[in-house]
């Protein structure tokens, strides 16, 4: 028996809540890679990221994943703890019991993530919020990440993420800042997303100047689909700061309470909402980010407010994708990236000449407002990210699957991985040091004795509520 069927029986026979049978079935199935195995990334991580879109029947032209990265991102989670409480959200009902991993386990499992994706892999540092862990910590953390040669973000609902804390992190390697707002998170004073956009500004300020690239990711549900217009010509308007807008469509997984997504959310209707406040076409189809259903981006340039897609042309972004994959995507340097591309397509001459020509009409097309904006032209993103329900996991996706979450076991599909959350953050880990064997609990944050200790894994008798008051947070207090 694999250490993770272990686990899974013993799941069974604990109050942990109960993940359905399909989530189970997968995660067995799921064999994590032996990161001995993995030591050679990252050309082998390319090829595993290959294999597994072919395996899977999604590598195309337009495919980016085993072309140019070996993953999309991958989550680390730092604290399962949160100071709000999303009507969406994907934690466990378990989560606020659990203690914050040792430093020592988070290091490991930096460790681990490069030794299966290697060097400019995205790690997301993430929670619960990650702002509730210790600041020396966290800015520790980051550290460690890009010490390593990876690429960290910070994931927030940015309540404590102060332009004191991200300045810290920002000098300690942080990259990018995700700003998570939308009305599943119930903030006082905010009725609507148009009312959020004033807090979205606040953040942005926040961040802003500090060498940081900054997103935002917004859940759409039935509530708000009707105003993610207004959400992206906000994006639009604010373009000179923000870099990429990820929505994210509800689902049905966590200890969230909106539960079943609405029929009317699709990944159609949310292309048509973004389309519809960028003001004009936007190419969904032109790259392929992992699995069809996973996943869908387009990118645009914005001058004077006026948003030009970047992907219209089909062939030529496919070209372009194949002759500059080698290319690093530097955020934080626009003009070195350009410089790479042109370079990488110099090799392509012509390539080279239809980007030329394509790059003439648009900038002929967009003349008036170039004009307006004295030159001045930002980059925007939009993703698209759609979710699978817990209890309708499938196989295919998983297994094509670009937004994992490091465990100790190893990357797992973020998919799978909130559909069996208790698995991974109730369990004992195993320690070992100068005494021996040893295991700490997540539920006491103790490290208890050698081989043979018992399971304590069982439901905490305190709530998420509890566990904030707890903490001295009350979630409604602080609106930011
Ligand atoms: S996390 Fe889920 S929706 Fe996202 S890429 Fe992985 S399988 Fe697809």
């Amino acid at each position: 028996m694999t250490k993770r069927e272990k686990f899974l029986a013993e799941l069974g026979t604990k109050d942990t809540g109960s993940p359905c049978a399909g989530a189970r079935r997968l995660a067995a199935d799921d064999d994590p890679i032996d990161p001995a195995a993995a030591s050679d990334a990252p050309s082998c991580a390319l090829d595993r990221a290959r294999h597994k879109m072919m395996e899977t029947d999604q590598w195309n032209a337009a495919q980016l994943m085993g072309r140019r990265w070996p993953i999309g991102c991958v989550a680390l989670e730092i604290t399962q703890r949160c100071n709000l409480d999303c009507t969406a959200c994907y934690l466990s009902e378990n989560s606020e019991a659990v203690h914050d991993l040792p430093l020592e386990e988070v290091f490991r499992r930096i460790d681990l993530i490069y030794s299966h994706y290697g060097p400019d892999t995205d790690v997301q540092v993430t929670g619960g919020d990650p702002t509730l862990r210790r600041r020396s910590e966290l800015i520790e953390i980051v550290r460690r990440i890009r010490d390593r040669g990876m690429r960290p973000s910070l994931f927030t609902n940015g309540i404590r993420a102060t332009r004191d804390l991200l300045r810290a992190l920002a000098a300690a390697g942080l990259m990018d800042v995700a700003f998570h707002v939308d009305m599943t998170q119930q903030r006082r004073g905010f009725d609507s997303e148009i009312a959020l956009n004033a807090l979205r500004r606040d953040y942005i300020e926040r961040a802003h100047g500090l060498g940081l690239s900054i997103f935002f990711n917004t859940t759409v549900y039935a509530g708000n689909l009707n105003q993610m217009p207004e959400v992206v010509r906000f994006f639009v308007r604010n373009a000179n700061a923000v870099s990429m807008a990820s929505f994210q469509l509800q689902a049905d997984t966590g200890r969230g309470v909106l539960g079943a997504r609405a029929p009317c959310i699709t990944i159609d209707a949310v292309k048509q909402q973004i389309t519809l406040g960028a003001g004009g076409p936007l190419s969904f189809e032109a790259i392929q980010v992992g699995h069809s259903q996973c996943n869908r981006c387009a990118m645009a340039f914005v001058t004077n407010a006026r948003v030009y897609d970047m992907l219209d042309n089909r062939r030529l972004v496919t070209d372009i994708a194949e002759a500059t994959s080698w290319v690093l995507f530097d955020r934080q340097n626009h003009a070195a990236l350009v410089r790479a591309f042109v370079i990488a397509l110099l090799a392509k001459p012509i390539v080279f000449a239809r980007g030329l020509v394509w790059l003439i009409r648009k900038i002929w097309l967009a003349k008036a407002d170039l004009l307006a904006a004295r030159g001045k032209v930002h980059k925007l993103s939009f993703f698209i990210h759609n979710f699978m329900d817990a209890c309708a996991l499938d196989q295919n996706r998983v297994e094509a699957c670009t937004f994992v979450a490091i465990t100790d076991d190893g990357p797992v599909s973020m998919c799978l991985h909130n559909a069996i959350r208790d698995a991974a953050i109730l369990k004992l880990l195993k320690i070992s040091g100068a005494a021996g064997e040893a295991f700490w609990n997540p539920l006491s944050g103790e490290v208890e004795p050698g081989a043979g200790a018992p399971m304590t894994v069982s439901r905490s008798p305190k709530t998420a509520k509890g566990r904030l008051k707890a903490l001295g947070v009350d979630r409604r207090s602080d609106p930011r």
